[in-house]
Formats: structure tokens, C-alpha cells, sequence
């Protein structure tokens, strides 16, 4: 198996990292008061570059989810198939978020049923900043990282990282 998943992200992609504190934090307009994300260095509202990271609320609903059977990162390929959601925060913000152990297909295949979730950042083996949509009862759990939210084996022979 690779060793690390893709470590490539733009300066302010880099900046969540540093945001990981199981908090979620993201850029808010300093003139608007926008949510944004993905991060960027505009408001995507009024064109101010001045923004700051913010806690926000972390509650949302599961819009959507896709299961990632194919990947041109060998990381990612190896891990297949990978659960990602896209969740609307209440906040009015859309997030695509790596989907926590416990969230599971039937729950995102069935669109009756809207699934409140909990939104966290942590980090991946990497060391780079990530999204975690997990069910409401576990929001405030803490993840040491993404494998551990993925509720996959962490062998401390390899540093910590999930195998
Ligand atoms: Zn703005």
C-alpha cells in the first residue's frame, strides 16, 4: 500500500490543516460575514480579501453522497470503496466531507429520511487538514485523524498511520 495520501493543496487548502482541532473552523468575510468554502482568498459574495477563520456552526443535513470506486491516487485506490457526502451546513454552506465510520449507504441512499450530521476537521496521514461529517451522537468526539474517524486499523509500527 502507498504510504501517504496526496499532500498537493493551494496556500489556503493548506491553511484548514492548521485549523484541525476537531473545531470546525472555516474563512468568513470580514465585510459580509460569509461562510466560505472551499477556502479561497476572495468572498465569493462581494470580492473582499479580507477573511478570517472563524468557528462556525457545525450542523448540517446530508444532501448528497457519492462512493468513490476509482481513483488516480494510488492512496485513495488502495481504500476503495471511499464514502464521500456533501452536507449543507446551516450555516448555508455546502462542504464534501470524507463520511465518518458510522454513517452508512442506506443512510445517504434514502432521501425520505433527512440525516443530521456533525461536522470536524482533522488531519490525514498526510498532515493535511480534512473534513469528517459524522452523526449527530458523536459530535464532540475527538479524532487523533481521518483513518481514526474512518474507524480504520492505526498500526503505530507505521507512525501512527492507518494501514
Ligand atoms: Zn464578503
Amino acid at each position: 500500500m502507498s504510504g501517504l495520501p496526496p499532500t498537493n493543496r493551494t496556500q489556503q487548502g493548506s491553511e484548514l490543516a492548521l485549523q484541525s482541532d476537531n473545531e470546525l473552523m472555516l474563512q468568513v468575510c470580514d465585510h459580509c460575514n460569509t461562510v466560505l468554502y472551499p477556502p479561497r482568498e476572495l468572498c465569493s459574495r462581494c470580492l473582499e480579501e479580507n477573511l478570517s477563520w472563524r468557528p462556525v456552526n457545525a450542523r448540517g443535513t446530508l444532501l448528497a453522497h457519492v462512493e468513490l470506486a476509482r481513483s488516480f491516487e494510488d492512496w485513495f485506490s488502495e481504500r476503495t470503496p471511499w464514502l464521500l457526502v456533501t452536507v449543507r451546513l446551516q450555516e448555508g454552506v455546502s462542504l464534501i466531507c470524507h463520511a465518518h465510520a458510522s454513517i452508512t449507504r442506506v443512510q445517504t441512499s434514502d432521501s425520505s429520511k433527512p440525516v443530521s450530521v456533525h461536522v470536524s476537521i482533522c488531519k490525514d496521514a498526510g498532515g493535511s487538514g480534512v473534513l469528517v461529517a459524522m452523526p449527530e451522537s458523536a459530535a464532540g468526539e475527538k479524532f487523533a485523524s481521518l483513518e481514526a474517524a474512518l474507524g480504520w486499523p492505526v498500526a503505530e509500527d507505521f507512525g501512527g498511520r492507518a494501514v
